[in-house]
């Protein structure tokens, strides 16, 4: 991807730290480098435009009230967890629900270990 022209800084070394560009993580010498470069190079200006809405877009979504999809299906997951853990941790409210046949064995442990007294 290159407009055929010469540049002082290779389009390959510009697109290697376009995301730097980007975050403003670059040394002040390198980002006048890299402007100069999008003033010269336009696929490359194209390139940089094309994150900077992405990066604009990802940054506005983060911000509204709707949970991404992913997010919420690992809390359920997490919650998951934590309610089968709370099974295992609880043999005696196990005991109770042993007739639906699931976490009976879970309970079965415990209760045979107890010692007869
Ligand atoms: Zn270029």
């Amino acid at each position: 991807m290159s407009c055929g022209g010469p540049h002082d800084t290779d389009c390959g070394e510009v697109l290697d730290h376009l995301y730097e560009f980007l975050d403003n993580e670059m040394a002040e010498g390198d980002c006048a480098k890299l402007r100069q470069h999008f003033d010269e190079c336009s696929p490359c200006l194209e390139k940089y435009g094309l994150e900077q809405a992405i990066k604009a877009l990802i940054k506005r979504s983060c911000g509204c009230d709707d949970t991404p999809s992913d997010l919420r299906s690992k809390v359920l997951a997490r919650i998951d967890n934590i309610r089968a853990g709370q099974r295992v941790g609880e043999p005696l409210l196990a005991a109770e629900g042993a007739g639906h046949g699931d976490g009976g064995l879970l309970a079965a442990g415990p209760v045979a270990a107890a010692p007869v007294d």
